[in-house]
C-alpha cells in the first residue's frame, strides 16, 4: 500500500526533484508516502514536502550509483514498505535500473511521465509518445507499479516544516552487490543547473556561426534569464558547445518552464526534446521555420540583434 518515492541527493542533500515527486505523491492521496535515500544524505527536510516516513539505506555501497546494488535495495524497500507505486525522477538511475527491477519483480513501468492522476484509487500517468507528437496515458496492472517522471512537471509547495519518522539501515546490500563500479566521476566544467533539472533554458543552433558567437551570445543571455545554456546538435556537431549541452533526441530531454531558442530550425530530433517546456520562445529569421508551430512566442527577425535587447530586459528585470 502507498508510494515509495526514490529520492535522488546531490553532495549530501536531497535534489529539488525529490521534492517535487514528494508533494505531488502526497496530493495524489494513494495512502503513505515513504521516502527513500539511498547513500549517506540529510534527510530532515522531507518530512516538510509530504514525505510521510523517511527510509534512509545510509550505506556507502549505494553511495555510488552501482546497478546491481540500487536494483537490489529497491526491491527490498518495496518489500519493506509494501509499496504499491514507486516514483523516481526520470534520469540516469531510473534509465538504468527501473527496467531491471522491473522484470526482476513484475512490475510494469510507465517511463517518462509528465504528468500523475490518481483514478478509481489508481495512479495513472500522463507521458509524450512519438517524439512529443502526442501523449497518452499509462496505468500499471501489476501488484507493483513503477513511475518515471520527467523533473520539473510539478511545481514544489512552501515545506510545512513537518518531520517524518526516519527508518535507518545498510538496505540488505554489500559489496558483493556491486556489479560495475564507478571509477571516476568528471563534473561538468559548467556550475549552472543541469539541463534535465533547469528551469530555464536558453539554447543556440548552428546559426550562431562559430563557438566565439555562442559564448558571446547564448552564454550571457542564459545569465541574465538565470538559465543553462543548451544547444542543437548541429551546433555541438561544430563545437560551439559540448554535447552535455546537446538537447533532442540524441541529447538531454529538457521539461523547463521557460525554454529560449535562438536560431534552432526545430527539427523533429531537436523537438523530442524540449516541446515540453511550459513556455517556448523561438529567435528565427526565416518565419517558416518549424519552430514556430511549437513557439508560445516568437520573433522573426536576427539573434544577433534580438538577443543581445533581450538579454538587457532580464537584466534589467531579475537583477
Ligand atoms: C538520428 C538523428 C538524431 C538527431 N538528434 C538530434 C538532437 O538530439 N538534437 C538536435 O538538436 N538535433 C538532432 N538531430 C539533427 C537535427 O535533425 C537537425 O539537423 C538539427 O537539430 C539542426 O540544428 P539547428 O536548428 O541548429 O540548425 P539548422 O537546421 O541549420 O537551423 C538553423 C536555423 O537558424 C535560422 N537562422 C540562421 N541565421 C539566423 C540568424 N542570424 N538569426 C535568427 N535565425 C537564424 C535558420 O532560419 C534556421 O531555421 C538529429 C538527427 C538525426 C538524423
Amino acid at each position: 500500500m502507498g508510494i515509495l518515492v526514490l529520492c535522488d541527493t546531490d553532495g549530501g542533500a536531497p535534489r529539488k526533484s525529490a521534492y517535487e515527486l514528494l508533494g505531488k505523491a502526497k496530493a495524489l492521496g494513494l495512502g503513505p508516502v515513504t521516502a527513500l535515500v539511498l547513500g549517506s544524505a540529510d534527510v530532515s527536510s522531507l518530512g516538510g514536502y509530504g514525505a510521510d516516513a523517511v527510509l534512509h539505506y545510509d550505506n556507502a555501497v549505494l553511495g555510488t550509483y552501482s546497478t546491481g546494488a540500487v536494483v537490489k535495495a529497491l526491491a527490498n524497500a518495496i518489500a519493506a514498505t509494501g509499496a504499491q507505486y514507486v516514483l523516481a525522477s526520470a534520469n540516469q538511475v531510473a534509465r538504468d535500473a527501473f527496467p531491471r527491477l522491473s522484470a526482476r519483480i513484475g512490475a510494469g513501468y510507465a517511463v517518462e511521465c509528465t504528468d500523475l492522476r490518481s483514478e478509481g484509487g489508481k495512479l495513472v500517468g500522463r507521458r509524450p509518445v512519438y517524439a512529443g507528437k502526442a501523449l497518452v496515458d499509462v496505468a500499471t496492472n501489476s501488484a507493483v507499479g513503477l513511475y518515471s517522471v520527467r523533473p520539473n512537471s510539478f511545481p514544489i509547495g512552501a515545506s510545512t516544516g513537518a518531520s517524518a519518522p526516519v527508518t535507518v539501515s545498510d538496505g540488505g546490500v554489500s559489496a558483493a552487490d556491486v556489479d560495475v563500479k564507478v571509477v571516476q566521476t568528471l563534473a561538468p566544467e559548467g556550475k549552472e543547473v543541469d539541463l534535465t533539472e533547469a528551469d530555464r533554458i536558453v539554447s543556440g543552433g548552428r546559426s550562431l556561426k562559430s563557438k566565439e558567437g555562442f559564448d558571446s551570445v547564448v552564454r550571457p543571455l542564459a545569465a541574465a534569464v538565470h538559465a543553462t545554456p543548451g544547444a542543437s546538435r548541429a551546433a555541438v556537431d561544430a563545437g560551439y558547445a559540448h554535447h552535455g549541452d546537446q538537447v533532442g533526441q540524441t541529447g538531454k530531454v529538457v521539461n523547463p518552464s521557460l525554454y529560449i531558442a535562438l536560431g534552432i530550425s526545430g527539427a523533429i530530433q531537436h523537438l523530442a526534446g524540449m516541446r515540453t517546456s511550459r513556455v517556448i520562445v523561438a529567435v528565427n529569421k526565416d518565419a517558416d521555420a518549424p519552430i514556430f508551430q511549437y513557439a508560445t512566442y516568437g520573433i522573426v527577425g536576427d539573434l544577433f540583434e534580438y538577443a543581445p535587447l533581450l538579454q538587457k530586459e532580464f537584466e534589467k528585470a531579475l537583477s
